[in-house]
């Protein structure tokens, strides 16, 4: 007798970009392709009428289109999981059906289903299903799964401020996540940003691209730091900006005050309010208001000087400056 061994999937490829898939993605994650999931196998030897998808003969509703396909083949009774299908769990709509990852709909009673994305690192800022971090399109609803298209005026500012200032590109990636805006020092290069700020009722009412622009550029010096480590153990680095290393909690509250050329006052020693809460902060601060003002130190030397700033303020400005520089060779 033989055994009931699971046939290993082949290696699924888009057929335009030959990036990996998994099956029953609506679009490939790498090129944004629309996806067809036909009977190629002619493993239940149906597909539906109407979307073209693989279907069941015993099935009253297209899994995938959701389209009413019942004949006189059609199951007279939900079934648990028909030839070529597996069974994942019941309909949740209690129909007594059972429903296979990642249906859309129940091939029974024809309602919608909907599924836990916990395997995935983010969320898709256009459907709310499961993406990944290295995702450039939702496999679900095929739209940006980064959300870069929702802030695409404040990255465009920022990637253009950079350009300005002549910092080299490292290579981050601005991603939309729910929960709080930052960077963490095991991926260096992803710049998270609160997605409630772009997409929630808050973002139409007070946030302004200027303020989001401040927001990213913040967020890019944290990224810049983590990504260039090594400056933090120099002795320079740490007479300026003080112990990088020392525990903090993130005040996520705090970021209203990314205003994009205000300088504080109060503070002599500090670019603004913010930045004297942590030396990482300090450094993000710093950072921000250098690319803001397209790293012309002497116009803004000329205003720490009428505004009686301490002399370690400058020295914070020079250390960036400098390590800018020699990124590319210079002295
Ligand atoms: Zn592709
Ligand atoms: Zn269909
Ligand atoms: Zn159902
Ligand atoms: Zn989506």
């Amino acid at each position: 007798m033989a055994s009931r061994r699971e046939v290993p999937t082949p290696e699924l490829r888009c057929p335009t970009c030959r990036a990996e898939l998994d099956r029953f993605w609506s679009y490939c994650s790498d090129c944004g392709r629309r996806l067809e999931w036909r009977d190629v196998t002619r493993e239940t030897g149906a597909e539906c009428y109407y979307c073209g998808w693989v279907v069941s003969d015993s099935f009253s509703h297209c899994p995938w289109c959701g389209r009413d396909i019942a004949d006189r083949d059609s199951s007279p009774e939900p079934l648990k999981a028909p030839k070529g299908f597996k069974y994942h769990r019941r309909c949740r709509w209690g129909c007594g059906g059972g429903v296979m990852y990642p249906m859309r709909y129940c091939p029974w009673c024809g309602r919608p289903e909907k599924w836990r994305h916990d395997e995935f690192q983010n969320v898709c800022p256009h459907c709310n299903k499961g993406v990944d971090d290295w995702m450039n399109w939702c496999p679900w609803c095929g739209e940006d799964s980064t959300g870069q298209d929702l802030v695409r005026q404040a990255l465009a500012r920022a990637r253009r401020l950079l350009v300005t200032t002549r910092i080299k590109d490292w290579h981050y990636r601005v991603l939309l996540r729910p929960g709080v805006s930052g960077v963490t020092h095991s991926s260096p290069k992803v710049i998270e940003i609160e997605r409630r700020y772009v997409t929630g009722k808050r973002r139409r009412d007070e946030i302004s691209w200027t303020m989001l622009t401040g927001l990213i550029l913040h967020e890019l010096g944290h990224s810049f730091l983590f990504h260039n480590w090594r400056l933090t153990r120099t002795g320079r680095f740490r007479r300026a900006f003080g112990e990088v290393r020392k525990a903090y909690r993130v005040s996520d509250s705090k970021w209203v005050d990314f205003e994009m050329r205000h300088v504080t006052t109060t503070l002599p020693n500090y670019v603004t309010a913010y930045a004297a809460t942590h030396p990482q902060e300090d450094f993000a601060e710093t950072f921000r208001v250098y690319v803001v003002r397209r790293g012309r130190l002497r116009e803004l030397f000329g205003e720490f000087g009428r505004k009686r700033k301490g002399v370690v303020l400058f020295e914070k400005f020079l250390v960036l400056h400098d390590y800018v520089r020699s990124l590319w060779g210079w002295r």
